[in-house]
């Protein structure tokens, strides 16, 4: 090769070397390109998820922005046995149009004509099933009369839905609502908590974050008599097959065909125990709903193991009067409680668990559905003074009413009432 040719490949090279790192240069500056641009994409996605639980958030917390006011009347499109006293009820609008969404631990309050010279009856039942376009399902146990004073008439909104309510029959119902719910904007561990019927907001919340695929790790600790009165059994069965979900049942009276190991994990009540034994530490949110005694125990144990105040979020079931948590002090003492509508006024000594029940006691006559908290018919305006709510109310009051089944006087009041 002669020097001319010599010096045009090697200048040929060094072009093709300039090229070369030129064009990798490029390569390296799009890939860069392309990182962040799925940086910016992943960041994008994230704060988007953040801003959609933080308006699920929102909206959960303001239940008249989401759903409609008053009742809307509801077809019952199927009737299925759960346990022994348990039947879940498929309800579709009967306008046919579609249902607003839900936050998981919802729940619906139903107007039951149950006796055509009164009032409806007005109970609340949460939403058994994650929140679905075509339908709302709640599970309803049937309350016989207490064990001790069997010559007490049964419960009279469970009985009319066991009695009175088949497939085809229409229901009022007001839009789903309620302060106990599955924080939309956390997706870290959990663990759920249901005892008897207690179960039906833990089940809605447990198939929620198992149909949304996600990575979370959920604890469920479920606990019922026995195999009689356990609703949902298949329904739990492939929820445990989910790999981050573990399935801890207890049974307080198992039946001699009840094997522990094969039909239940623990024999025994859902309890502090039993949570130390199954999971690594207490440090998870933890989500309760259950009769009465569970929850008078369960969550101040939670308290006393050293779970912050925070991270317990609860429902009960039952009457107001049900003391779960840290109770506000109550130390207004004897106090003047105004009656302004029936022109009466009677001395408050703190024996009673509510307003409603004082009232009661003094022969005058209150609106009053769940007695929980919860539906809101025993709304009155505070017309002078003020008053606390023992437990925090399942809808928005503002500052001057009350609901007067959990509500106790702060010192001399008057009630429209
Ligand atoms: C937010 C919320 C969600 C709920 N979700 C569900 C749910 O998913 N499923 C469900 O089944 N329940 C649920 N409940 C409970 C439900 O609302 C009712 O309280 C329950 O069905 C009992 O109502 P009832 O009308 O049948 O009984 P009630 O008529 O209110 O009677 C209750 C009990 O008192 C007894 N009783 C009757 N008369 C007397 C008397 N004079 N003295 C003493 N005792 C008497 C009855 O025998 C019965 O055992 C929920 C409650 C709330 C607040």
């Amino acid at each position: 090769m002669d020097w001319q040719s010599l010096g045009m490949t090697s200048g040929a090279v060094l072009l093709g070397a300039s090229g070369l790192q030129a064009l990798g240069a490029v390569v390296v500056r799009r890939r860069r390109i392309r990182a962040s641009r799925r940086r910016y994409e992943a960041r994008h996605a994230h704060f988007d998820q953040q801003l959609q639980a933080a308006f699920q958030w929102a909206r959960a917390a303001q239940p008249a922005l989401k759903a409609w006011t008053g009742t809307r009347m509801f077809r019952v499109s199927a009737v299925v046995d759960e346990s022994v006293d348990c039947k879940s009820y498929y309800l579709t609008p009967a306008d046919g149009r579609a249902l607003p969404r839900f936050e998981p631990g919802q729940y619906l309050t139903f107007h039951l004509p149950t006796d055509p010279r009164r009032r409806s009856l007005v109970r609340c039942y949460s939403l058994s099933e994650r929140s679905r376009e075509d339908y709302y399902r709640v599970t309803v146990k049937r309350q016989g009369p207490p064990d001790l004073q069997s010559a007490l008439p049964p419960g009279q909104g469970s009985n009319f839905f066991h009695e009175r309510i088949h497939v085809g029959s229409t229901l009022e119902v007001q839009a789903p609502q309620g302060a106990f719910f599955l924080d939309p904007t956390d997706d870290g561990p959990v663990v759920l908590i249901g005892g008897g019927i207690g179960i039906t907001p833990i089940v809605s919340m447990a198939n929620s974050i198992v149909r949304q695929q996600s990575q979370r790790k959920v604890y469920v600790f479920a606990g019922f008599r026995n195999s009689r009165e356990h609703p949902f059994r298949e329904l739990f069965h492939s929820l445990s097959e989910h790999e981050g979900l573990q399935l801890d049942l207890s049974y307080s009276r198992p039946t001699p065909a009840d094997a522990l190991g094969r039909d239940y994990d623990h024999r025994g009540h859902v309890d502090v125990a039993r949570l130390r034994q199954v999971l690594p530490s207490s440090n998870f949110r933890f989500y309760v709903c259950g009769p009465a005694a569970m929850m008078e125990s369960l969550v101040p144990a939670l308290l006393e193991w050293g779970v912050p105040e925070s991270h317990i979020h609860f429902e009960a079931f039952g009457p107001a009067s049900v003391r779960v948590g840290r109770q506000p002090k109550l130390e207004a003492g004897p106090c003047e409680v105004g009656f302004s509508l029936t022109d009466q006024q009677h001395t408050w000594t703190g024996e009673h668990a509510s307003l409603l029940e004082f009232a009661e006691s003094r022969g005058i006559v209150l609106d009053s559905g769940c007695r929980a908290g919860n539906c809101g018919q025993c709304l009155v305006n505070v017309s002078k003074g003020s008053v606390t709510h023992v437990k925090k109310p399942g809808l928005p009051i503002d500052d001057n009413h009350c609901l007067t089944c959990i509500a106790v006087p702060e010192g001399d009041v008057v009630l429209e009432a």
